[in-house]
């Protein structure tokens, strides 16, 4: 009946099924195990009419334009450039930390030496890592390495991870560069919008095929079987392709353990105003058990006399308990990526098994990049050993 069957309809799922669907005219099942589409990129109108990202708050930004061009097809774009501020000693600062952070924070006598360091060091319009800033082996870079690092770095990630930076893979703390630029935009990519109408309609107009079916509220292990190297679907044999986009330890019932994962508490809350923070999203790396605050209407460009905001709670990972089942963030350190390649060796023993995604891949994955990867696996994976 199906020749493909895909679980999770995120990113990775629906691009692959819309694929299949459209440009192979072959039929696709896609379960799901949530009561929607979307993944995390989920969007709705909350109860006071306002929409929200339920699983916190997601900017579209790439510099690749195949993707940009490949979701074109499905949504209109309402171009939006995020800004965050990080509240440091009691003020709102840029965020990431650039050079007019430096003069906010700094004298301005000792904000134009840094400047001056920080160009000569290593030239204007550069992105520094903090951990590679730290190893400069300049007295005055040292200290505001040091600054930054403890300002806007250390506390963050102690709350976000429950570890330092150190401890955790350079790319973590590098995806928050210092920016040797006056520029304070939170992404420099040449592509950064809002879908229009919100993820969640864009994911419907990918999903409206009549190849497409779609079984919601339903977990994988209650239709599939993955066991001695063969696929069973409702009980028997499946020879076609699965695509599998949820987490791999839970796919092999966990047989080599679990593998970490960062989960987040949400707190949102309607305030009856029309406006409460100047930009998207305030960061407070030093205050408070969460991390940030975003308020949507920012993102969305909705017009409504009140607006919504949500808290980010980090908190560990641990599927047993309802409000921390959520595995919102691999965790990547070298252990954890040891375990998930034992995995990995075990699914290469399926050869119709295809592994896409940020759960699947274990992968600090932005949206782009899951897309990117979901075209990629199309192209050399499905569509070239097509029978
Ligand atoms: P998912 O979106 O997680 O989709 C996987 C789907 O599989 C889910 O719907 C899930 O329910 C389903 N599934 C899992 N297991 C099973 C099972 N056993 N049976 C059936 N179904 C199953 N990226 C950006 O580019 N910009 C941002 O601003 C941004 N903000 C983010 C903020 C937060 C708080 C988080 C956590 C992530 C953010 N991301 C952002 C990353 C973005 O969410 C991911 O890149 C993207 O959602 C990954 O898509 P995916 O399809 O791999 O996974
Ligand atoms: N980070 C930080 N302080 C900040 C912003 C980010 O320490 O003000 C670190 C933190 O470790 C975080 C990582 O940089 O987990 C990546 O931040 P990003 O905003 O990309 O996180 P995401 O939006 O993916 O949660």
């Amino acid at each position: 009946m199906f020749s493909y069957i895909i679980v999770g309809a995120g990113f990775a799922g629906a691009v692959l099924a819309e694929r299949i669907a459209r440009e192979l005219d072959e039929k696709v099942l896609v379960i799901e195990k949530r009561n929607h589409i979307a993944g995390n990129a989920y969007d709705r109108y909350n109860a006071d009419g306002l929409m929200v990202h339920q699983y916190g708050p997601h900017i579209f930004h790439t510099r690749i334009k195949e993707v940009w061009e490949y979701l074109s097809q499905f949504t209109e774009w309402r171009l939006y450039h995020h800004r965050v501020l990080g509240v440091i000693d009691g003020k709102k600062v840029p965020i990431p930390f650039n050079l007019n952070t430096l003069h906010e924070v700094f004298p301005s006598s000792l904000a134009q030496s840094l400047e001056e360091k920080l160009i000569g060091h290593f030239g204007y319009n550069v992105k520094v890592p903090i951990l590679k800033l730290r190893e400069a082996d300049d007295e005055q870079l040292k200290f505001l390495a040091d600054y930054i690092y403890e300002k806007v770095f250390l506390h963050y990630t102690m709350k976000q991870w429950g570890v330092t930076p150190e401890e955790m893979d350079p790319a973590v703390t590098g995806r928050v560069p210092v920016y040797i630029s006056r520029d304070d935009r939170y992404f420099q990519d040449a592509y950064q919008a809002m879908p229009q109408e919100g993820y969640t309609r864009m994911f419907e107009q990918m999903l409206d095929h009549p190849n497409i079916k779609l079984m919601l509220n339903t977990n994988f292990n209650e239709v599939l079987e993955i066991k001695e190297g063969a696929i069973f679907a409702f009980d028997q044999e499946f020879t076609g392709k699965l695509i599998y986009t949820g987490m791999i330890d839970e796919l092999f019932d966990y047989k080599y353990g679990e593998l970490p994962y960062r989960s987040l508490r949400f707190e949102f809350s309607t305030l009856p105003e029309k406006t409460v923070q100047e930009v998207g999203t305030v960061n407070y790396p030093n205050d408070y058990t969460f991390t940030r605050i975003t308020e949507f209407k920012h993102l969305t460009g909705q017009m409504h006399p009140h607006t919504t905001i949500v808290k980010e709670y980090p908190q560990p990972y641990n599927r047993h308990t309802e409000e921390q089942s959520i595995p919102y963030y691999p965790y990547v350190q070298p252990e954890p990526l040891a375990l998930y390649e034992k995995y990995k060796a075990e699914a290469r023993e399926y050869p119709q098994l295809l592994l896409v995604g940020r759960l699947a891949e274990y992968r600090y994955y932005d949206m782009d990049a899951v897309v990117a990867k979901a075209l990629k696996v199309f192209r050399d994976k499905i569509a070239q050993h097509r029978e």
